[in-house]
């Protein structure tokens, strides 16, 4: 999941972006709000944290922008506005959750999964498919075995566990190499050409040969059943 933090208070930002890493979320970081504007015209999001006090731009304007445009990227409010008519506004801007500076670390991070939750219309955080039950917040990747009582544990790389988030959130959507580069990777990281062939080939070689599909020419899916 991809995701971008505009926020211009270097120790906040930081801190942020320490934590989101560390929970294998693609970051990009902006400090202003003209910055915000340009990523967003040029990236699609997973969800964006929105400062409102930022140099060049208010964050209320970006966010006013940003819907003006129908885009419907999650947006978390993160401000030390505390006045109930900013919050208003924020929320009428088109807003979609509020968080009130400082907050609680691990509160961010579940505001933020609840919000991609309900963006991709689902009600339950752990994805199942296929036998294959996959826990964002424990980070647990299990499969059911035929007649076996319990579910056999995988174990997955960061990156492998991040392809296979994208393709379980979306089953039936065929995603090309370069929407999932995408989801993977922030502007810092060096990509290699064929880091998602060997991601893919990686879980197929964990979780056998049928529970990813190739579809020539377009990508990579996994298949509802
Ligand atoms: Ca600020």
């Amino acid at each position: 999941m991809r995701l971008l933090l505009v926020e211009d208070d270097v120790m906040i930002g930081e801190t942020v972006l320490d934590l989101l890493r560390a929970d294998h979320f693609a970051v990009d970081w902006v400090k202003d709000g003209r910055m915000a504007d340009t990523a967003l015209r040029s990236q699609r999001y997973d969800l964006v944290l929105l400062d409102l006090g930022l140099p060049q731009r208010d964050g209320l304007d970006v966010l006013k922008d940003l819907r003006g445009r129908k885009d419907l990227t999650p947006v978390l409010v993160l401000t030390a506005r505390d006045a109930v008519g900013d919050r208003i506004a924020g929320l009428d801007a088109g807003a979609d959750d509020y968080l009130l500076k400082p907050y609680d670390l691990d509160e961010l991070v579940a505001r933020i999964r609840a919000l991609i939750r309900r963006s991709t219309g689902r009600a339950d955080s752990v994805l199942e498919i296929q036998g294959l039950r996959l826990n964002p917040i424990t980070r647990e990747v299990t499969r059911r075995v035929e007649g076996a009582l319990e579910s056999e544990s995988i174990s997955l790389s960061a990156r492998e566990w991040a392809v296979l988030e994208v393709l379980m959130a979306r089953p039936g959507v065929v995603f090309s190499r370069a929407q999932i580069e995408e989801k993977l990777y922030s502007w810092k990281d060096e990509v290699s050409s064929n880091a998602v062939e060997v991601y893919i080939h990686g879980l197929r070689k964990k979780l056998g040969n049928a529970v990813i599909q190739t579809v020539r020419g377009l990508g990579y899916v996994m298949p509802r059943n």
